[in-house]
């Protein structure tokens, strides 16, 4: 009799299975605050299954009560906000004092899976750690983010997630006046290699036992001390960078902020796919010198781990040689470690299950045809074993010769070829000229095009016709040559 909609016009109840662990750690490692309200919220995306994987009605985040919550307007049950502290080097240089300086972690809940997660708003107003800034996002780089962090997280590749956007009503003042926004984003962890950087600075060794035991029994509940932590995140990071290099993602700023310990992507800023293959490709406004080039995060990331294996000396035991050894061989670890992924990751992407000794060759090479024939990263590896292989490079007879060489290690592989070439090699990534297209289309009202690029990209390694122009490369006059940090 009662129809099951009705109760919707009493407002459906938002509960959030909140189970917070960080708020137990010492005051001094974040500050308690609710976020600051604004305007008047709009829901522009919301993640439905990401949602159910929480626990959370998505339904009642849709409904006007959920939509306060995710603008920062009301603090929901169980929410425990606080902006965290954190330290860490940017391109190099030290910032002894960094943080949520727009964000609020609202708590935790752990998810179907059994995984704890992070919800955080991005954009909720000023903290204690804004420095200059006002605390705020605008729309542009919420999309931004809401697009390429669920595009790597359906390419396989661990990420943060998004799991809301809302416009805030307000402007926010960049260059120009440009609509606010807030992003909810999950993790696994806020984490980061900064937030040890923070305490190890400080001297503060009581704290980084702290950090250390919680990160342990939050992120890697098998390793055994500070020791086994960075064996386990300089191993999470060698995988996550070759899946990185895997799909032609370029971070932009691995700063150690932006370095997650739990080896998730973290901050979407400035970061692009590339389109055509460049190894020393840069996007990023700020990224003067190519410091965070596609073909250097390896090494960036070594450096980084080198800092997360200096700021856990202090709690490595009495003997500090011994100690510095130990923690220099775990990060003396990374390129072989990083070698091994970045090759099993390429030769899926050859197709190949099997191993042999020449495939890391036969991988160079390729590359090396793409770099010089001005090849699409994306489509030349998608293309492989069809007709249109060849029609990718500028110079198709040499491809020619390698095809041939390719094709007589295929015939002594194990594996079905054509499914590990489907598996492995996206037919759609989030292009920068058509983020830009949907975000300039939102920003005017329209959120169609932002729609339809998260439908594409929900399963990218699907062929579906209907989105065959989002395979494209840009044509010259639509290329994108530089990004942006999200502020
Ligand atoms: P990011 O470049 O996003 O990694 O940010 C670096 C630092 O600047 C972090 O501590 C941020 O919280 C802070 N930050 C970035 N944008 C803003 C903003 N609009 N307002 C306040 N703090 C910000
Ligand atoms: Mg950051």
């Amino acid at each position: 009799m009662f129809p099951v909609r009705g109760a919707y016009l009493f407002g459906v109840m938002l509960t959030i299975p909140f189970d917070n662990s960080y708020g137990r750690l010492p005051e001094r490692f974040y500050t308690r605050m609710p976020p600051k309200p604004v305007a008047a919220p709009a829901l522009v995306a919301l993640n439905l299954p990401l949602a159910r994987a929480l626990g959370i009605d998505p339904e009642a985040l849709a409904s006007p009560e959920g939509v306060e919550v995710l603008a920062g307007n009301s603090v929901p049950e169980g929410a425990d906000p606080l902006a965290q502290v954190y330290a860490g080097h940017q391109f190099g240089g030290w910032a002894p004092q960094l943080g949520d300086g727009r964000a609020l972690l609202l708590g935790e809940v752990v998810d179907r899976d059994g995984v704890r997660r992070d919800i955080q708003l991005k954009g909720s107003g000023p903290t204690p750690y804004s420095r200059m800034g006002d605390g705020r996002a605008w729309l542009g780089p919420v999309l931004r983010e809401y697009l390429v962090s669920e595009a790597m997280h359906a390419l396989g590749i661990p990420t943060t997630r998004a799991l809301a956007a809302v416009t805030t009503g307000q402007p926010v003042l960049r260059e120009r006046a440009l609509p606010g926004a807030v992003l909810t984003r999950v993790a696994s962890s806020h984490i980061r290699v900064g937030t040890f950087q923070y305490f190890a600075a400080r001297g503060d060794v009581e704290a980084l036992e702290a950090l250390t035991a919680h990160v342990i029994a939050r992120h890697y509940p098998e390793a055994e001390g500070p020791l086994g932590l960075l064996d386990a995140v300089v191993a999470a990071q060698a995988r996550l960078v070759a899946a990185w290099l895997g799909v032609g993602f370029i971070h932009g700023v691995m700063n150690t902020d932006n370095t997650g310990v739990a080896g998730e992507t973290i901050d979407y800023g400035p970061c692009a796919f590339m389109d055509r293959y460049e190894p020393g490709k840069v996007f990023s406004s700020i990224d003067t010198f190519g410091r965070y080039a596609y073909d250097r995060q390896p090494d960036v990331m070594i450096w980084n781990l080198a800092q997360f294996a200096t700021a856990l000396l202090p709690v490595m035991g009495e003997d500090r040689e011994a100690a510095v050894e130990k923690a220099t061989e775990a990060v003396h670890r990374f390129p072989e470690l990083f070698l091994e992924a970045w090759v099993s990751v390429f030769r899926a992407k050859l197709g190949l299950a099997g191993a042999e000794e020449e495939d890391e060759l036969l991988i160079h090479r390729f590359l090396g045809l793409m770099a010089e024939g001005q090849a699409d990263f994306t489509n030349a590896f998608r293309a492989l074993g069809g007709p249109a292989a060849r029609d990718q490079f500028v110079s198709p007879e040499a491809f020619d010769a390698w095809e041939a060489e390719w094709r007589a290690r295929l015939a002594r592989d194990p594996g079905d070829a054509a499914a590990i070439l489907a598996g492995a090699n996206p037919a759609v990534i989030p292009r920068n000229h058509r983020i830009e297209e949907a975000i300039a289309a939102a920003v005017s009202g329209d959120f169609g095009p932002f729609e339809r690029l998260g439908r594409a990209l929900a399963r990218p390694f699907e062929e579906r016709p209907e989105f065959a122009d989002l395979r494209r490369p840009p044509e010259p006059g639509e290329e994108v040559r530089q990004t942006f940090c999200g502020t």
